[in-house]
């Protein structure tokens, strides 16, 4: 423990049985550069802003100081680990994964919020868990993670966070090319993966998974009693429905019968939140790329971000991740994506929910027991659980999804007619028209009411959502057919808002309608000039953005040119 030295050879790749972490150093790094902090992150954290100026943030944030442990001594609370966990990889069983490239160095606590949160690195160096790789991450990806946390979270959308982004100037990582290293401080509430129980689950582990899962329940979700209450028996005259969150509750019962045990109350706490934050996924246009269960968050986070992207032009088909030729994560297909990993954790979970060692393990299975007609009872219960675990994850999917829209359309209540009628037929024209999909929204919260009395005014209107493409003027039916929306909007929008609180319709949409996202031609412009122009300050105003996604001026001043199509910065018309 003495040496930062972390050569392959001392520290081996290997398969770890029996535990699902292990004590790993991050490398020494010479001469770090802290290249940016994100302040939101700081005062989450319960860090006084001056204090990302101190030497030690500094060496902390390249992995060259430990917080809570002792140089001299070799002791303290804070040694660094690495989670150990496996996962489905486009839908097949890939084995041990694990940390390759991150390393955990403590839990923090905010004394004001009393949240606790579990700082890790990535990029600092290799870990059991490496493999094949170099456990480095590149300044590249590095930048894009940093940025992309914070705004997911300032967007309200459930993230890990970004604290701080080092350079590492004598590190060169080979990609393609070589390029340069860097360190990502990140932080979240938990770093548990689906891929985690999936891990224990292949190894047969039925101690480690009930441990684990007490541990989730009691310790990440801070308790049985902060879980779902129970669903009621529909066969019991007396029970009566429970409190649900935000979703209707006849519209999820138990099954009949029903003893719900307190592990698929922790189950459905984890579908739930899955659920919401998919529909925050689908609501902002935002696409991880590799939704494999090791990247599936038990806490319902966005988590691991490679080749994600936020919708530009409003494709249901796109995928950010150009290996993935079968669109398995694409837009369309996030929502049944993460229902699918929800699945295998409840396989893996099979065992504590009841539903036996059936669902729990092939290994299980291979020792020959259940037999068949024990197996029976155990199956209908499987059955049940999902089929009311399906419902239960679509109703607090669309329960979301269609309160946010109805927020970002400036909708004040919800009629049941919206998603049909006004929400479908638009998406249905964006893709068509291949509009701007945050634009659209951004644009819409600026027009006023009283501009689109007629259908000649509204076709004016609509100008303002297509590419200002001199060579490429929108057609008149292309016009016409926004026009034609704008009326339904409009009919809609005077039905919730009296005609003087315009103002106050546009505000509140301006305030759900980011004027800034990440997108991927802002990020490559960040780190071009990060990279070879050696500028610093971009980052910090980059992150301002993205931490205040909704005040007026975006990315200006630059012009973009891809695939013909030529956008300003979202400059607002105020
Ligand atoms: P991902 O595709 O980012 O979900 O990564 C899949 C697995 O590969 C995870 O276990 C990562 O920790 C690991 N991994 C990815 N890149 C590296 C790297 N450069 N060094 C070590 N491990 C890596
Ligand atoms: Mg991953
Ligand atoms: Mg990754």
């Amino acid at each position: 423990a003495d040496s930062h030295k972390t050569p392959r050879d001392e520290i081996g790749p290997r398969q770890v049985r029996g535990a699902i972490f292990t004590w790993v150093r991050p490398e020494k790094q010479q001469d770090p550069e802290l290249l940016a902090v994100s302040p939101r992150a700081m005062s989450d954290l319960g860090l006084a802003q001056s204090e990302a100026d101190t030497e030690d943030f500094k060496q902390a944030a390249a992995g060259n100081k430990i917080y809570g442990f002792d140089e001299a001594t070799l002791s303290g609370p804070g040694y660094p680990w690495a989670q150990c966990y496996g996962g489905y990889q486009f839908g097949d069983w890939a084995g041990q994964l694990g940390d390759g490239r991150a390393i955990s160095l403590f839990e923090a606590t905010n004394p004001r919020t009393g949240t606790r949160y579990e700082v890790q690195l990535k990029g600092a160096g290799l870990t059991p868990y490496s493999r094949f790789a170099d456990g480095k991450a590149v300044l590249r990806s590095s930048i894009r993670e940093f940025i992309v946390s914070e705004s997911l979270n300032a967007l309200g959308i459930p993230s890990t966070r970004a604290l701080a982004l080092s350079l590492l100037p004598h590190s060169r990582v080979r990609r393609e090319t070589m390029e340069p290293g860097a360190i990502v401080v990140r932080f979240a509430q938990s770093w548990l993966r689906f891929g985690t129980f999936d891990l224990l689950r292949a190894r047969g582990d039925r101690n480690l998974t009930r441990q684990l899962a007490t541990y989730v329940a009691e310790d990440v979700f801070g308790g049985w009693d902060k879980l779902p209450a129970r669903l009621a028996d529909p066969s019991d005259p007396d029970a009566s429905p429970p409190p649900t969150r935000g979703v209707p509750s006849e519209e999820i019962q138990g099954p009949e019968g029903a003893e719900e045990n307190r592990f698929a109350r922790l189950f459905r706490e984890i579908v739930r939140r899955n659920a919401a934050t998919v529909a925050h996924w689908q609501a902002y246009g935002f696409m991880n790329g590799v939704l494999n269960t090791d990247n599936t968050s038990i806490l319902g986070l966005s988590i691991d971000f490679g080749p994600f992207a936020f919708m530009d032009t409003f494709d249901p088909a796109y995928t950010p991740n150009h290996d993935d030729y079968l669109l398995r994560y694409s837009y369309r297909n996030q929502p049944t994506i993460i229902w699918w990993n929800l699945v295998r954790l409840a396989e893996s979970l099979g065992e504590l929910l009841g539903a036996g060692p059936l669902i729990a393990s092939p290994t299980f299975l291979a020792s020959g027991v259940p037999t068949q007609s024990d197996a029976e009872p155990l199956i209908a219960r499987a059955e049940k659980l999902i089929d009311q675990a399906s419902l239960e994850y679509k109703s607090v999917f669309l329960a979301t999804y269609k309160s946010l829209m109805a927020a970002r359309l400036g909708l004040r209540t919800q009629a049941p007619s919206d998603f049909s009628e006004l929400l479908s037929p638009l998406l249905d024209t964006m893709e068509a028209l291949s509009l701007d999909f945050p634009l659209f929204f951004r644009r819409l919260s600026n027009l006023r009411v009283a501009d689109l009395d007629d259908d000649d005014a509204r076709q004016r209107a609509a100008e303002v959502f297509f590419s200002p493409d001199p060579e490429a003027p929108p057609t008149e039916e292309a016009r016409k057919r926004v026009g034609e929306w704008l009326g339904l909007w409009r009919a809609r929008v005077v039905e919730d808002w009296a005609e003087e609180a315009d103002g106050e319709r546009m505000r509140a949409m301006r305030g759900v309608n980011p004027a800034f996202m990440p997108r991927g031609w802002v990020l490559d412009e960040v780190i071009r000039r990060v990279e070879k122009g050696g500028e610093r300050d971009v980052l910090r105003r980059v992150m301002h953005m993205a931490t205040n996604p909704f005040e007026e001026g975006g990315w200006s001043g630059r012009t973009r040119t891809e695939g013909g199509e030529v956008y300003e910065g979202d400059e607002e018309e105020e």
